[in-house]
């Protein structure tokens, strides 16, 4: 019966019109469903007293033990004093600490007297500790009140009455309710017990009110996998269909434009990770079937000669090539950079943006559906209508992450054979979650920067060393460099933002007058925007004050210092692809990131992860673990169809593999579940032995594949 989730929040006892409203309007809680899957975000086990050496895991809930304080003592000096209790529960000893209120509270606790202690324990070196636990005087005739979710309020919601306690009422009422009981299994029930997952009916009450921490466990678990099994049952069935179903056109030779321009033009070496990408490249592009393949390379890896020679070998088949950047900027330099390798082989290269001429643009449509363009360079314009090929054999897009999956979609629908597609991107994302998120992409990797290249010095300054960035600066300008000064822009605070932005061009231009100073920030009119960039790229300008709207790919080798204002506001990632717009010539850069005296040891801790290394894995794969990947730049906006509400990809690898390979078991043994007149390609050695569902198991993940994933349906059926 569907009925029942689907009921209007307002008829949930205790709701009403009017907190039904608040409910829609704060938290997007419209109807039972929405309001039994809005989870607790972390919990509080009043329902006993544990013992320390009873605790484990890294995750608990905040919890009770009874115990005396054994010893006090204050440690570190100003404002780094903390105090120290070391707590006993009669077997085992726990610190807590204090970090604010050290006199008061040094001063109203003994050691020797009962007390209860509530708080989260931390795990760190193989022990407890509590922050700022509370405290208070052991009463023997309080009940313990229970095992709880404690429950996001806004301030709006406060305003009208609304507590977690209110929440916690509002979630029992619908537990009472009859209807309760008609509540349907999401999951097949092979996998259920196949799993040994927790049914979804306790699940949810578990969830909520759970019995013990055990259980609690048992039913995050079930939740977490039943997320992640939908959507790795969807990528894979679209990449099986794909796999089974699009053609695509055969290279079958490496020809004349290739190997002319391989052994008469090439201007250096081709780095092995460049060559192993061609190669995989080539191997994709030989099958006849479409290839779809995203290559990540850090900044200044050489992806642009890659895709040139990867659109080489369309040329030599007698299709044509196209490449797709997010701007018009960096459009226009990588036209002129494939002209410069074209023209001695005789290709043609063309450029169509936004702004090309209306005559040029009705030439360029003329003669990209003739045939007589070989390759052509654009940013979106190139996806228009109006955009005819003769043969699109290959489309690069780069710096994916500006593109989503739609884009990429509407790109195959050119030509009556789907072009190959070779996605580009910096956005350095590890391996195993490209392949989780992106699925039906094959992924390669140049791992590998071209010879002869100094590492960029990266520095962590504070406001308190300006004179000494300042001097550093000037040196660099001295030389002839360029230089970019960066601040970060954050949508809630925009005006604020807008006035540091502005106070630092004026700095900036007081302290080197005798420089030409550009301005670029996200307010500007694009034309204007434009103008300011273009300035820099010529170096009339030789300082860019601007904030992150800075376009990605810019290629300016002669800028050799990346200054980073209010450093911790970016993530490392995002700090790792400011920090590759400089170190592109052959001289020593810099990249300093401007940090707040005051910020606090971790954030340090964290930019200090720059200066240490340039390996953007590696600071890509710390970055995941801080912030957790839907944070991660390139992920969120890279046309993920989907998102994780309990899930975390970056904590839940185990829980993830094991969704990946039942969720490949059950479209094997379920061949009805892929698109109609499409089967499954072959197992592969090491594959999971298919699950045959009973046919009411099936209609579940039908249905539920069905509903989960409506809006990316008619993007997954273009073919
Ligand atoms: P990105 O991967 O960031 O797009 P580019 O393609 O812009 O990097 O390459 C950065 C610079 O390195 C360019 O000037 C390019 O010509 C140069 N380059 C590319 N491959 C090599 C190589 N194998 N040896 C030397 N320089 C190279
Ligand atoms: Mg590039």
């Amino acid at each position: 019966m569907a009925g029942f989730l689907d009921t209007d929040i307002k008829f949930l006892k205790g709701v009403g019109a009017t907190r039904a409203k608040t409910l829609a309007s704060e938290l997007e809680i419209a109807t039972f469903r929405d309001l039994l899957f809005n989870f607790p975000f972390r919990h509080i086990d009043r329902s006993r007293f544990y013992t320390i050496g009873e605790l484990c895991g890294d995750d608990l809930p905040a919890l009770q033990i009874k115990g005396r304080f054994i010893s006090f003592s204050k440690e570190g000096e100003g404002v780094k004093q903390r105090l120290s209790g070391i707590f006993s529960d009669g077997r085992k000893l726990m610190e807590c600490v204090w970090f604010s209120k050290i006199q008061y509270i040094a001063g109203s606790l003994k050691t020797g007297v009962d007390y209860v202690i509530f708080g989260k324990p931390n795990l760190f070196r193989n022990a407890y500790s509590m922050v700022h636990p509370e405290v208070e005087a052991y009463d023997p005739s309080k009940p313990p009140t229970g095992f709880r979710g404690v429950y996001s309020v806004t301030e709006t919601m406060r305003k009208k009455g609304f507590t977690t306690r209110l929440m916690q009422n509002l979630v029992s009422n619908l537990f009472a309710n009859t209807g309760y009981a008609t509540i349907e299994e999401t999951l097949p029930e092979e996998i259920v017990r196949g799993c040994s997952l927790m049914p979804l009916r306790d699940a949810l009450r578990q969830m909520h009110f759970p019995d013990n921490a055990h259980a609690l466990r048992k039913a995050t678990e079930r939740m977490k996998f039943e997320e992640l099994f939908y959507v790795e049952a969807h990528i894979l069935r679209f990449s099986m269909e794909r796999g089974s179903r699009i053609p695509g056109y055969v290279f079958r030779t490496i020809g004349e434009k290739f190997n002319g321009f391989y052994f008469n033009v090439l201007p250096f070496e081709l780095t092995g990770a460049q060559k192993r990408v061609l190669k995989e490249i080539r191997a994709d592009m030989k099958t006849g079937r479409q290839m779809n393949r995203l290559l990540q390379g850090d900044v200044g890896s050489g992806k642009t000669m890659v895709a040139f020679m990867s659109m080489l070998m369309a040329v030599d088949n007698g299709c044509q090539g196209a490449l797709m950047a997010p701007t018009e900027i960096l459009a226009t330099q990588h036209y002129e950079t494939l002209c410069g390798w074209a023209a001695p082989i005789g290709v043609r290269v063309e450029l169509l943006t936004g702004s090309t001429r209306a005559a040029k643009r009705k030439e360029i449509h003329a003669a990209l559906e003739s045939g007589d363009i070989d390759i052509i360079v654009g940013t979106h314009a190139l996806i228009e209508d109006t955009v005819v090929f003769r043969r699109l054999g290959l489309a690069v897009i780069d710096e994916q992450h500006r593109f989503g999956v739609a884009q990429r979609a509407r790109m195959w629908r050119k030509n009556s054979v789907a072009p190959h597609v070779l996605v580009m991107t910096a956005t350095p994302i590890p391996r195993t979650l490209a392949m989780t998120v992106y699925g039906d992409l094959e992924v390669s990797v140049i791992d590998e920067l071209p010879p002869g290249r100094k590492p960029v010095t990266t520095l962590l300054r504070y406001d308190t060393n300006r004179h000494e960035v300042d001097r550093l600066i000037g040196s660099q300008l001295r030389e002839g460099r360029q230089v970019y000064i960066v601040y970060p822009l954050i949508e809630e605070n925009e005006k604020l933002e807008l006035k540091s932005l502005e106070e630092g061009y004026k700095r900036t231009c007081e302290t080197f007058p005798s420089y030409r100073v550009c301005f670029v920030h996200g307010g500007m009119k694009p034309a204007e925007k434009d103008h300011q960039m273009d300035l820099f790229v010529r170096g009339e300008a030789r300082i860019m004050v601007a904030t992150t709207v800075i376009e990605v790919g810019v290629n300016v080798p002669n800028a050799s210092v990346m200054v980073i204002e209010n450093a911790e506001r970016f993530g490392l990632s995002q700090l790792h692809q400011l920090r590759g717009r400089v170190g592109r010539g052959a001289d020593q850069s810099y990249c300093i990131l401007m940090g707040k005296v005051k910020a606090a040891a971790e954030t340090k801790k964290r930019l200090s992860i720059m200066t240490e290394t340039t390996d953007g894995f590696l600071i890509s794969e710390a970055d995941m673990k801080i912030r957790g990947p839907g944070d991660m730049e390139g992920t969120q906006q890279s046309g993920l169809a989907f998102n994780l509400h309990v899930a975390d990809l970056a904590r839940d690898g185990q829980i993830l593999s094991k969704a990946r390979e039942v969720a490949l078991s059950v479209l094997r043994g379920n061949p009805g579940l892929l698109a109609p007149g499409c089967t499954a390609t072959e197992a592969s050695p090491g594959d999971p032995s298919p699950i045959p569902l009973t046919a009411r198991s099936a209609a579940v993940v039908a249905s539920e594949l069905r509903v989960r994933f409506a809006r990316s349906e008619d993007w997954s059926r273009i073919s």
